[in-house]
């Protein structure tokens, strides 16, 4: 049996879970099942990339070891991709590979161990020695050149990540290298014997001419003193492999590469890689540069995929607020609206646009109008004309001319052959990666079957004896349709093809089905539908929008509260902290915020002062006023939802809790200080 392996990249585990993670993944995913169905037996990887400084980091940052860091994020992204339908019990991924795996170590040593023991192209050592001086981003894990930082306007200031803005750490110390610069006649000639090796073009020629302007040996190990967290260089204990090295051998160490606790690198490799666009290089050049001194067999392919931006074309970052949340991606849509939305709108390979409104109204003209109507009309029409049972669609020679009257073909021939074409289309769409083309190609067919249904007009054929033929066929056709649609669109949507299979009356698992070859009429006459249900609700645009805005308000203010928590939390600073004792005033609810209450506080200054609280939701402003507070009082100025707030009232905070304001058992004079 034929195999394939898809891989989406390892996913860096120093972010939570977000929306690029979602993307490759649901395109791997969509991959799998298609490859499925067209008889291969599949494996599918993905996975947390664990190691390097900016881990050890972000551990310490949060005061964790670094591996209680990386169990914490791969177990967030495990969950994420669960609750997507892409883990192993939805029939997603078949493994989630993790670096910090004991078999992962074992198995890149002795990657790390063939690499060392060969020559290159050009005869000289793979892996060397030397010393490496450079500026280096940790966000990034890479080495920065003079094009990939931004240079500092003032002499004494750092160079910055031109990705992450963050200032660059100028690294010199002892490395060990690889010799890249050796390989790239071999890459070129790599790249010309298969042209397909990276995809798209425009890619595969970015990378052709980057190799051809000259590669530069690559430093491939830390000092143990200065990046502990990572794997050992084998037989230099002073060393740990810089990432890179480490992460990409993922691949292969999955598969049992170079250890006994993993099986099936025979019978997997090479992997097709899918990848974004910031880390191509890496997989076209390195990484079978790495595989050449290794002597491995060199992947099938490396795809590299574009951005997913915002519906103005600008890339998303919480700062402008622009980001989708995973949350809201699943609090108003299924699974396959958004497998849908992602496979039909951006073609895959370039940039593409998403906002909630064009997931709204996507799934609301080719999904509820679309397929969900052309399966509810066919269902309910075979439920109130035929009793539930699908009909024969031939019409007898002699009925001819009543379907001609009823501007329905005689036999299903056309539609058959347009089907078929589609079918074929499709397919060969989908094996260039090609999704939104191929979904175009079935959407072909759905306009062609509802055109046949509005012209046919079913509900004044009922009226007509005559007519009971041209009306079966119209309706087997329509069903029939539906049935090839729903094993061709199931690697796009899997949920809801088994479902509307499942109301068809049929009980097959459409995983397993080729859609190459689906035979027109193998949809038996006298077929009992299953229960009839909606597939593709319509959504409400404007209720859903309103809410979505409504809760990015929400957020934003809850973000604003965080950071009031952050000024009062830091110990050193507490002496610096002047507490006063306040009068509330007045009180007041600030207009369309659900959160926050406006105060004025006599502080016994000259003037009372404005202050804003996140109390709204467990304090009525009359219960506040006349309360003796305990106020910040030297806290800076601050806007709050365009109010400025002089200050900031005291409260506990109880988790999940109300928050108690804290206040005096006996009299207190307004502004007296609290130590
Ligand atoms: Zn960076």
């Amino acid at each position: 049996m034929n195999t394939f392996y898809v891989t989406t990249p390892i996913y860096y585990a120093n972010s939570l879970p977000h929306l690029g993670h979602l993307y490759t993944t649901i395109i791997a995913d969509v991959l799998k099942r298609y490859k499925k169905q067209r008889g291969f037996e599949t494996y599918f990887l993905t996975g947390t990339d664990e190691h390097g400084i900016n881990i050890q980091r972000a551990a310490e940052r949060n005061n964790r070891a670094p591996k209680e860091h990386v169990d914490y994020v791969a177990g967030e992204l495990e969950k994420m991709f669960g609750e997507f339908g892409l883990d192993a019990a939805n029939g997603g991924y078949d493994i989630f590979m993790r670096t910090s795996s004991g078999f992962h170590y074992e198995g890149v040593q002795e990657l790390w161990r063939r690499a060392a023991k060969a020559k290159t192209p050009k005869g000289n050592d793979a892996i060397y020695k030397g010393f490496y001086s450079g500026w280096f981003c940790a966000a990034c894990a890479s080495f920065k050149t003079e094009d990939e930082y931004i240079k500092p306007e003032k002499e004494n200031d750092l160079p910055r990540c031109l990705v992450h803005e963050t200032p660059l750490d100028r690294i010199e110390e002892e490395s060990y290298f690889f010799r890249l610069s050796d390989y790239d006649e071999a890459l070129l000639s790599l790249y010309e014997s298969r042209p397909g090796f990276i995809r798209p073009e425009a890619r595969r020629n970015e990378v052709i001419s980057f190799v051809k302007s000259g590669l530069q040996d690559l430093s491939v190990s830390r000092l143990k003193t200065s990046v502990s967290w990572g794997i050992p260089v084998p037989d230099d204990e002073t060393h740990t492999m810089y990432v890179w090295f480490d992460a990409l051998s993922n691949y292969i160490t999955a598969i049992g590469f170079g250890n006994s606790e993993k099986t099936g690198f025979e019978k997997w490799w090479p992997a097709l890689h899918l990848v974004g666009k910031d880390i191509l290089r890496h997989h076209a050049i390195y990484w079978p540069a790495f595989l050449l001194a290794a002597d491995v067999e060199l992947p099938a392919g490396v795809f590299s995929h574009g951005l997913l931006v915002d519906s103005q074309g600008r890339k998303m970052s919480k700062t402008i607020g622009n980001t989708i949340e995973l949350p809201i991606l699943r609090k108003y849509f299924t699974n396959d609206m958004l497998r849908y939305f992602v496979l039909r709108e951006v073609v895959f390979g370039q940039d593409g646009k998403i906002g909630y409104e064009t997931v709204i109204d996507r799934s609301n003209s080719d999904l509820a109008s679309g397929l969900g109507n052309l399966s509810s009309r066919t269902l309910t029409m075979i439920q109130k004309y035929r009793d539930g049972v699908i009909p024969s669609g031939d019409i007898a020679e002699e009925n001819f001319i009543h379907a001609k009257r009823a501007n329905v073909e005689s036999d299903s021939q056309g539609l058959v052959s347009a089907l078929e074409l589609a079918r074929n289309q499709f397919l060969s769409s989908f094996d260039e990666l090609a999704f939104s083309r191929g979904l175009e190609n079935a959407w072909s067919i759905i306009a062609r079957v509802d055109k046949m249904i509005s012209d046919a007009k079913p509900w004044e054929l009922i009226k007509d004896e005559n007519q009971k033929e041209t009306l079966n066929a119209v309706l087997y056709r329509s069903c029939e349709t539906l049935r090839w649609l729903c094993v061709l669109l199931y690697p796009a949507m899997p949920e809801a093809t088994q479902k509307i299979y499942s109301q068809l009356g049929l009980s097959g698992d459409i995983s397993v089905i080729d859609p190459a070859a689906l035979k027109w009429g193998d949809l038996k006459e006298g077929t009992k539908l299953g229960e009839i249900q909606a597939v593709f609700p319509r959504l409400d645009k404007k209720k859903i929008m309103s809410e979505i805005e409504e809760g990015i308000n929400k957020s934003a203010e809850v973000e604003e509260e965080k950071e009031e928590e952050k000024t009062f939390v830091s110990v050193d600073d507490f002496i610096k902290v002047e507490l006063r004792v306040g009068e509330v005033l007045t009180a007041e609810r600030l207009p369309k915020s659900d959160k926050l209450l406006i105060f004025t506080i006599d502080l016994g200054e000259a003037k009372p002062r404005q202050i804003l609280a996140g109390l709204a939701e467990y304090y009525s402003p009359e219960d506040m006023v006349g309360k003796k507070v305990v106020v910040v009082s030297n806290l800076a100025p601050r806007k709050l939802r365009g109010y400025e707030s002089q200050g900031m009232i005291c409260a506990a905070s109880i988790e999940g809790g109300k928050p108690v304001i804290a206040t005096f058992t006996e009299d207190v004079p307004n502004g007296a200080r609290l130590k």
